[in-house]
């Protein structure tokens, strides 16, 4: 069997690392006050945000990074081929081949 992979090992590629990212919204219930007046005149800590005003949620995002490819792994099953590679700086993490955007322009100095 020969395997094909789109990119080799030495490679410099682009890529997207998939990211937590910290995302800051204005509380819905409060307004961003941090209290709410109830209906007998009474002010309370808003009970939605804790009196911050601010709700802080964890959303996915995609940064674009750069890295040369330092292994390759290939999982053939009777479904599919999955190629991935780990590449500099990110070796805790395989990333998928249609992660990886192309090959990057060499950098002139
Ligand atoms: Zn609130």
């Amino acid at each position: 069997m020969e395997i094909k992979t789109k990119y080799n090992i030495g490679d410099v590629v682009n890529y997207n690392h998939g990211i937590k990212k910290l995302k800051r919204y204005e509380c819905d219930v409060c307004e961003g006050l941090g209290k709410v007046e109830l209906k007998n005149g009474k002010t309370i800590r808003c009970p939605r945000c804790d009196g911050d005003g601010i709700k802080v949620v964890e959303v996915n995002d995609v940064e674009e990074r750069c890295g040369t490819i330092k292994e390759i792994r290939v999982d053939i099953s009777e479904e599919e081929t999955m190629v991935m590679y780990s590449i500099a700086h990110d070796y805790s993490r395989w990333t998928l081949e249609r992660d990886i955007t192309g090959i990057a322009e060499p950098l002139d100095f």
